[in-house]
């Protein structure tokens, strides 16, 4: 396979691509569950002569596609969405392609200066303060990492880096049980212990952190001698979209000197609706937050927008110079690498860049807002048919039910129903637990979701209920 090959090869591969794309709904969502089906069909061991294209091609549609579950399925309603809008996709054959390395600004001054640029956009677009300066991280997880990290050091006095944990006071992280469990994973890696995550109880629907209880938990640790470090608050919890009164968990925060970062990986896209902004009220006042154009947004992962208010004390936590990383004689560069956990870095700025200009934040906007009407009217027609409830009311495009026929195991009966609706094919949901009782959830997210698709899975759910 060579260069001069590569343009009858794209070709073919485009073909191919908006095949599949145009056909997606003819497949089942969920690729069936058959453990070592693909690994199976693999040989065991490596070709040693080269093998043409047509053959790879082949078996791409023989071996690989049986087993993908279709993520950009119109009517995906599992998890959260992982959208690749075609200007994204375009734009990431294009990064492929040029495949530059884009850690310091001299290795790409136009990757630097346009994720800059674009990542201005989105907050404008969003309606945060100018004082937030955005950074891209390869995901949530590791933007939240920065954050425990930022909020380790801080806490420390900037000591943790260079002396260690040990010897130093207990530092203390505060969230409700609501977050992601990258936060767990966050306090782990960051070396501050799971027994140090205290968990702050939760009220009212939207399951939001009770600042009471914030401010108790943080005066007994203190009392106790420990070192309260920062807050993890949450807009748009994994499970049913649980999402904090960020106003009240800064105001608690800042009045002992806490940093507050704002986990908003699902929910904060649909933040560019001024009307949805009720949702993380306060956002402002947080010290950094985390979305991910790479999910509801029509960016391809990896794309997560970090946004911080002091740059200067994530660089102070992460940024290092060996001479061979060094610039000299450009002054006020930005080196994205000192602002994330990896060196390296894809240019992944020009997705955002292609995506915004292709759609426009209007028609992103419209796409949200389609999906979280169509969501809300369908767990309408739901809460309307006989024997189900909807257990957690819709957050934006998320709600949770569960079918609850008279005299049944309502868990049991549920589960049964996932699994039968899962089997079927034509949508895909999946579950959470709502204190201990099983329930479905849905969403809808999918860049090429209809109307239509959101009402077929009223038919489905409702059509499958009926056989149990
Ligand atoms: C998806 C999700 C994450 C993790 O996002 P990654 O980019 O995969 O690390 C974190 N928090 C919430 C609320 C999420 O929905």
């Amino acid at each position: 396979m060579k260069w001069s090959d590569f343009a009858q090869w794209g070709r073919k591969v485009a073909d191919w691509a908006q095949d599949y794309h145009l056909t997606l709904r003819d497949r089942p969502v969920r690729a069936p569950l058959t453990p070592g089906a693909t690994l199976a069909a693999l040989p065991e061991s490596p070709p040693d002569a080269p093998e043409t294209m047509d053959a790879i091609m082949a078996d791409l549609d023989r071996i690989v596609m049986p087993g993908i579950t279709h993520w950009q399925h119109p009517r995906f309603f599992a998890y959260f969405p992982a959208n690749a809008a075609p200007a994204s996709v375009l734009a990431e054959y294009i990064t492929a392609t040029i495949a530059p390395q884009c850690m310091l600004w001299q290795t790409s001054p136009s990757a630097t200066e346009m994720e800059t640029r674009v990542l201005d956009w989105l907050r404008q677009g969003l309606g945060l303060a100018p004082g937030f300066h955005g950074v891209i991280q390869d995901s949530a997880s590791s933007a939240t990492l920065a954050a425990v990290l930022t909020m380790r050091e801080r806490a420390l006095e900037w000591a943790g880096n260079t002396k260690g944990l040990a010897g130093q006071p207990r530092l203390r992280i505060y969230a409700s049980s609501e977050v992601h469990s990258s936060i767990d994973r966050a306090i782990w890696v960051a070396g501050i212990g799971d027994e140090n995550l205290v968990r702050v109880p939760t009220q009212g629907p939207l399951r939001a952190m009770d600042p009471q209880a914030l401010q108790q938990a943080i005066e007994r640790d203190l009392a106790n001698g420990h070192r309260p470090a920062g807050v993890i608050a949450c807009t748009g919890g994994t499970g049913t979209g649980a999402s904090d009164d960020i106003a009240s968990v800064c105001a608690v925060a800042h009045a002992h000197d806490l940093y507050v970062h704002v986990d908003a990986a699902w929910a904060g896209a649909a933040m560019l609706v001024p009307e949805y902004r009720s949702l993380w009220a306060g956002i402002d006042t947080a010290d950094s937050l985390v979305l991910n154009p790479h999910k509801w947004l029509g960016a391809q992962f990896d794309c997560s927008a970090h946004f911080v208010k002091r740059p200067e004390d994530l660089t102070r936590t992460l940024a290092i110079q060996p001479e061979y990383l060094k610039t000299h004689g450009a002054d006020g560069i930005i080196n994205y690498s000192e602002w994330s956990v990896p060196l390296g870095r894809r240019f992944r700025a020009l997705k955002l860049w292609f995506l915004i200009r292709a759609y426009g934040l209007d028609g992103l906007r419209t796409m949200l807002r389609n999906h979280v009407d169509w969501s809300q009217a369908l767990c309408e027609r739901l809460r309307a048919a006989p024997g189900f409830e909807i257990v957690t009311e819709p957050v934006l495009s998320l709600f949770t039910f569960r079918y609850a026929p008279e005299g049944a195991d309502a868990n049991a009966v549920t589960q049964e129903l996932l699994t039968r609706i899962n089997d079927d094919g034509r949508i895909y949901l999946t579950q959470t637990k709502v204190d201990g009782t099983y329930v479905i959830r849905f969403q809808a997210g999918q860049f090429d979701c209809t109307e239509d698709d959101v009402m077929m899975a009223h038919d489905v759910i409702t059509e499958i209920a009926a056989t149990l």
